[in-house]
């Protein structure tokens, strides 16, 4: 139990709700010979080191001592223009420096967006499962949920949408269900959410990995294509990343919202960390400008295809039988049902554990912790016979688990 008691260990309240996993599970794959299928991690072998460091030379020698410097809150101004032009080109809007806040991964604006807005017991509309660096990030507002709800047919109540802080959404292979939402219900969402005057938030750290079809348009876009010319006003905040697409040791995100907004998210980043490192900031606009992401990124693509397919046969092969599942067509992630809800992911997952395996349970993405039947499983870090050998395990401990049940 955390928290109670008198003196040293009072600690507040919202640590005692939250969870331990992902350190858990990150301790647990250090160990040799353990198979994590847990974290959302890239491909290490991939990383584009050279190019990193060509580019962390560059930055020293255009930008000398100012990359060193604290910097202001929003970030290095010249990546803040960049980022502007990149969403201005990539959604036919018009985005100016003022409507860019750089942030230590899109984790941290998640954390902003959860400063600047919620207060205790205030309401987020959530997608369902929700990712769990999310609920995270705004575990100590100490808000309520409630489920958003894609299908229009059985779409959220205006009042709901209307007391909510904001609405989250990851349309582009969720994470966790690596589910790619259609275009109709994003444009039937944004309609709703426009209408009822709240945010919409959309994280969109998949957006480069699309595995199979291109995936249109996103929220940002559609509200764009609505509003027509003119800079950017609407209700959309957009979170994206360098994570995905070059490296997550970065740690470069952006947050791209209407300018008030922006300027409320740079004073609570200025309370959590006064500003970025500009070093990395000056570092990530030579990648940039040297586009380094446009050879890269079909290295990532073709790696990452063989694995999910690879993923895909053996998941089938040895846990079909207990488990259902959609191959997803992009992301980092299969996400995984137990039939007929037999069985506890949550109990599943120690057993796991005990055979050197591990895979996220879902309750941990459920705000309320209740949704204890299905697992997240990651099929971009590991070679395909060691992703094999984990899911032989986690077959292992299925079996272990059924028999102890009955
Ligand atoms: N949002 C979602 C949905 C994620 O899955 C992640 C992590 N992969 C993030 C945000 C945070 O990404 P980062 O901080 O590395 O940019």
């Amino acid at each position: 139990m955390i928290g109670g008691g008198t003196g040293r260990g009072r600690w507040a309240e919202w640590i005692a709700g939250s969870n331990d996993v992902t350190g858990h599970f990150l301790k647990a794959a250090s160990q040799p010979g353990f198979v994590s299928l847990a974290g959302g991690l890239p491909a290490a072998e991939l990383y584009p080191v050279d190019a990193v460091a060509a580019a962390s030379a560059r930055a020293l020698a255009r930008w000398g001592g100012a990359a060193l410097e604290y910097g202001p809150c929003e970030g290095f101004p010249a990546l803040r223009s960049a980022i502007a032009e990149r969403i201005s080109r990539a959604t036919g809007g018009t985005f100016h420096a003022e409507h860019v806040l750089l942030t230590t991964g899109a984790m941290q604006g998640l954390d902003l967006l959860g400063k600047a807005l919620v207060d205790p017991g205030d309401l987020i509309v959530a997608q369902f499962p929700t990712y769990l660096g999310a609920l995270d990030a705004w575990r100590p507002r100490m808000p309520r949920y409630e489920r958003l709800s894609w299908d229009p047919d059985r779409a959220n109540p205006d009042e709901q949408l209307r007391a909510a802080k904001f609405v989250y959404a990851v349309p582009n292979f969720s994470n966790p269900t690596g589910v790619l939402v259609p275009q109709h219900q994003r444009a039937a969402l944004l309609e709703r959410v426009v209408r009822s005057g709240s945010w919409l938030v959309e994280d969109d750290p998949y957006l480069v990995l699309q595995l199979d079809d291109p995936v249109g348009p996103g929220l940002l876009e559609l509200d764009v294509a609505e509003r027509g010319a003119g800079p950017y006003d609407g209700p959309v905040v957009y979170c994206g990343t360098l994570s995905k697409s070059i490296a997550p040791g970065l740690r470069i995100g952006w947050m791209v919202g209407e300018p008030e907004l922006i300027r409320m998210l740079a004073l609570a980043k200025q309370c959590s960390d006064l500003s970025s490192s500009m070093f990395t900031h000056a570092v990530a606009l030579e990648l940039l400008e040297a586009r380094v992401e446009d050879a890269h990124i079909p290295a990532i693509l073709s790696c990452y295809r063989e694995r999910r397919d690879a993923m895909h046969d053996v998941l089938t092969a040895e846990l079909g039988k207990w488990f259902s599942g959609e191959r997803p067509s992009g992301g980092m992630f299969f996400w995984l049902e137990a039939r007929r809800g037999a069985i506890d992911t949550d109990a599943l997952y120690h057993r796991a554990l005990r055979e050197g395996v591990a895979f996220v349970p879902s309750s941990v993405f459920d705000p309320h912790g209740e949704l204890r039947t299905g697992m997240r499983l990651n099929f971009t870090r590991n070679e395909p016979d060691v992703m094999a050998e984990g899911v032989r395990r986690l077959a292992r401990a299925v079996r272990g688990y059924l028999s102890e049940e009955t």
